[in-house]
């Protein structure tokens, strides 16, 4: 487990050195140690021999690549971008591309583990990677983001590929930056080439279905967890911290469950009301205000309130170690679904297990995505176009069928549900790597 701090004593004898501050304690929220924690978790329950643990807790590549972009006033801005490629021996990569200005290596190294994880906790035939670039996407224009994004692609593109590693989006990507990944692609390479990305608009091969697919697994494994839990969806409380792609079209799917959407929250913060809000009205709010802050009908309330107020399902969908050692024992909800990845730190999943709080982990709550990023490149490499209805009944099978393998591992190891989902995952990727063995 990462290490805690102890608080220092706060007494002083005489004679002893000058007194230090007290500090609270601390908790390592590196993303990527905190990754393989939950990997040696799982190795350790697997009793997965020392030389396999080395190759499954460290990615297989990195390439870290610069940018430079012609801005809009002439000057040029030169962006720091990352692909991590983690482990291919279930099928070629694949992952999001992140833009924030917060994206670190490590960051890119741990979303790329997940991914592994995740692919492996539905089964689909996938490896696990990410990218990343290091910009501040709200303060650039369409066009600057186009020369980016297409600079990246060129940089990235000696490594991806439909049969060596398939982008998505990620957090402040969406369809068109696929758009133009593709078409660098296909530029370069002098063919058309769809199965490259994933997260595409339909018109050029996109998924019906893949743009509410993360929302969708999501709510299918929350369903099924309200089942054992006995707790009925139908006025069932909801609070979601993050509204974009993963968090508004969640509040969308619960209200349409008829569950009360009680709290809904951005980067400006949140608002609330226990009588519940509209997901459509607050949608086209922030279409028009670019926050949901603000919106009639809710008082305001901030993001740390949110992920502490009462409810029975909380969602977290915005980014990485929101519930920690700080304020997990105030969480009050009975389920915490997470459509982030990594919003849990190791010792806030400790704390809300003790306290009897089900934590759906994100390798198998927001594998919705990848699941239909899969569906996607399937019908691109076989020219097929599925409808919505099969889309969404092909997508229920896999992760209904992924959480009650989850709950099975569960109750073979006596373990909660993330060290259940890791132990499946990591025990389908070491499988493939010993049968496939070493190579040279
Ligand atoms: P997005 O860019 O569409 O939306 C992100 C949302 O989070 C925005 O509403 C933004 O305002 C909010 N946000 C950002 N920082 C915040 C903060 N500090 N506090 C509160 N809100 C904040 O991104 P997305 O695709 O919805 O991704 C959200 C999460 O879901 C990420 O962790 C991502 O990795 C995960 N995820 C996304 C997909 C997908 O298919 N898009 C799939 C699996 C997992």
């Amino acid at each position: 487990m990462a290490t805690v701090a102890k608080p220092t004593t706060p007494t002083r004898q005489i004679g002893a050195p000058p007194m230090v501050p007290r500090i609270a304690p601390r908790e390592d929220l590196n993303p990527f140690r905190i990754a393989q924690i939950q990997f040696d978790m799982a190795a350790e329950f697997l009793k997965l021999d020392p030389g396999l643990r080395q190759i499954l807790r460290t990615p297989k590549r990195v390439l870290e690549v610069s940018l430079p972009t012609k801005m809009d006033n002439g000057q040029v801005k030169v962006f720091t971008g990352y692909r991590v490629q983690h482990n291919v021996s279930r099928g070629p990569g694949k992952g999001g591309i992140r833009y924030h200005p917060n994206v670190t290596l490590d960051e890119v190294k741990a979303l790329a583990a997940w991914m592994t994880w995740k692919t492996a906790t539905v089964n689909v035939p996938f490896g696990g990677a990410k990218g990343g670039v290091i910009c501040d996407p709200k303060r650039m224009s369409k066009s600057e983001l186009e020369r980016m994004t297409r600079r990246y692609a060129s940089e990235i593109l000696p490594i991806i590929g439909p049969s060596m590693d398939i982008p998505a989006p990620d957090v402040y990507t969406d369809a068109q930056t696929m758009a133009w990944i593709m078409d660098t692609y296909a530029m370069t390479i002098g063919h058309s080439a769809h199965g490259v990305v994933t997260g595409k608009p339909i018109s050029i091969g996109g998924s019906e279905g893949r743009n509410e697919a993360t929302a969708r697994g999501l709510l299918y494994v929350v369903e099924e967890a309200c089942k054992l839990k006995k707790i009925s969806l139908r006025g069932a409380t909801v609070a979601i911290q993050g509204f974009g792609n993963a968090g508004a079209t969640a509040a969308r799917l619960f209200a349409e469950k008829k569950a009360k959407i009680v709290a809904l929250s951005d980067t400006r913060g949140g608002v609330t009301n226990s009588r519940g809000i509209d997901p459509i009205k607050a949608i086209r709010y922030k279409e028009r205000s670019g926050t949901v802050v603000g919106m009639p009908g809710a008082s305001r309330l901030s993001n740390d309130e949110l992920l502490t107020m009462k409810c029975d399902i909380l969602v977290p969908a915005a980014l990485e170690n929101v519930i920690t050692l700080h304020n997990a024992e105030a969480v009050k909800a009975r389920i915490v679904a997470e459509a982030a990845n990594g919003p849990t730190t190791p010792h806030a999943d400790e704390i809300l297990a003790r306290r009897g709080i089900t934590v759906l982990p994100d390798i198998l709550a927001n594998a919705g995505g990848v699941t239909v990023s899969y569906f996607e490149w399937v019908q691109n490499q076989e020219g097929l176009m599925w409808d919505v209805d099969e889309v969404n009944a092909r997508l229920q099978k896999i992760i209904v069928r992924a959480f009650h393998e989850m709950v099975d591992t569960m109750r073979k190891h006596h373990v909660p549900p993330r060290a259940g989902a890791m132990i499946l995952a990591v025990g389908r990727v070491a499988e493939a790597t010993l049968v496939r063995g070493l190579f040279p």
